[in-house]
């Protein structure tokens, strides 16, 4: 028998599963997942961390905006904390200094804590380094380990306490739009709903082909991501999560172990992405050459798809031709870090109340995230440089 829900949400990674809880004050929800479980896909595979200077402009303002939701989840949410302090170190080499700088401006303009610093201070924070290779290093100390697991397992809670649905093994195969709303077949059977919102991650562009609205342009990018053992004796659960400027590579410490990515961005399809076995040399090329650690032998090694617009810039709102048809994507690096503000502007758009006041504030426009934009329309090529350097010339 086919299942009604008010708003049906494609996706259970971090973006289908906030948007359903910011949704369930407006009706009904059901989120569909394709996998066994939840968050299998990019949101299980990130850094978890949350940096208010990381990614591009507009995104990083949804950081700001969510700051306050994983600091202080609302009563009853989780009995865990949803962060723990890591602190964030980026370094510059001299010709980068003054980017470095338009950062730190930037984010105490913002109100945000940072300190900009000789890079040989910064060993300091992680012995490690080689700092001899930089001249400036800021350091943030607010950025926060994100505890992804339990935002994800506090959320549905919250859903499934409030007779909301989170379907697994639910892979949407076809899409149909008639007068009363959609109508989704699934792998899990038929669900109909007044509202569809694509939280599809990698797969948002096909779910817009499946839903009639033609090819718009968000598209997944592989990122690789790889684990060893720190040196004996070092001070690893200290040290910050580490950028460097260029964006060449950063590392962190994961577990006991440290986590390193050459920070690489490959056109992909969607697809259950893979470690490259290129970039994995890559990224312990970079520690052997940027810090004094050697890799003996990895740990762990992974991919996993982080998707863009054009412009890197968020995708949140309805479709132009469709209403009824809401996008959260397009979220790059920032999907985890700026959760609950984007989901609570996709839920205010999804129900005709326009931008959060609080959202607006921070320079946040509808036509700026808007799927109707022109570069979401073009078939133009998604810019493959740094989402930093494109901050960072912003
Ligand atoms: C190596 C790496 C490091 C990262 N580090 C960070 C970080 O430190 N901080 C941060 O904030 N972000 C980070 N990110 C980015 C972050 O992981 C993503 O922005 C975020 O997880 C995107 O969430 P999502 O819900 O849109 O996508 P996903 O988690 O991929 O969820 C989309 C879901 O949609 C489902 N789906 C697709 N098609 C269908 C269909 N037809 N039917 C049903 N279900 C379907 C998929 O199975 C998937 O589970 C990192 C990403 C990578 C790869």
């Amino acid at each position: 028998m086919a299942r009604t829900a008010d708003f049906i949400v494609i996706g259970g990674g971090i973006a289908g599963i906030s948007v359903a809880y910011e949704l369930l004050p407006h009706g009904s929800v059901a989120v569909l997942e394709q996998e066994s479980a939840t968050g299998y896909h990019s949101t299980g595979r990130s850094a978890a961390v949350m940096s208010e200077n990381y990614g591009p402009r507009l995104w990083s303002r949804l950081v700001t905006a969510t700051r306050g939701f994983l600091e202080n989840p609302p009563e009853g949410f989780t009995d865990l904390p949803l962060v723990t302090d890591r602190g964030a170190l980026f370094l510059a080499q001299a010709h980068e200094t003054g980017q470095l700088q338009a950062q730190y401006d930037d984010l105490i303009a913002r109100g945000a804590r940072v300190e900009l610093m000789p890079a040989a201070d910064a060993l300091r924070y992680c012995e490690v380094l080689r700092a001899d290779k930089y001249a400036t290093a800021m350091y943030e100390p607010d950025c926060k380990d994100v505890d992804t697991n339990e935002l994800m397992m506090g959320y549905q809670r919250r859903i499934r306490a409030a007779g909301g649905a989170v379907v697994t093994d639910a892979r949407v195969t076809a899409i149909h739009r008639d007068a009363n709303g959609w109508r989704v077949d699934t792998t899990a059977g038929e669900f109909h709903g007044g509202t569809l919102v694509n939280a599809a991650g990698g797969w948002v562009q096909q779910v817009a082909e499946m839903a009639g609205l033609g090819y718009r342009n968000v598209v997944p990018f592989r990122r690789t991501a790889v684990t060893f053992d720190a040196p004996s004796g070092s001070n690893l659960h200290h040290w910050p999560m580490t950028f460097d400027v260029a964006e060449t590579f950063y590392f962190k410490p994961e577990a006991g172990k440290v986590m390193v990515s050459p920070v690489d961005m490959a056109a992909s399809a969607p697809c259950d992405a893979q470690a490259d076995e290129m970039e994995v040399a890559l990224a312990i090329d970079r520690i052997e050459t940027f810090t004094t650690m050697k890799v003996a032998r990895l740990s762990h090694r992974w991919g996993g798809l982080r998707t863009f617009a054009p412009d890197h810039e968020p995708v949140i709102g309805a479709d132009p031709p469709d209403a009824g048809f809401i996008w959260l994507a397009g979220q790059g690096g920032n999907g985890v870090m700026a959760s609950a503000a984007s989901a609570r502007l996709a839920a205010s758009l999804a129900v005709g109340r326009g931008i959060p006041a609080d959202i607006a504030a921070l320079g946040i426009t509808e036509d700026a995230i808007s799927p109707g934009r022109s570069c979401v329309l073009a078939n133009e090529d998604v810019q493959v440089g740094s989402a930093e350097a494109i901050y960072g010339a912003d």
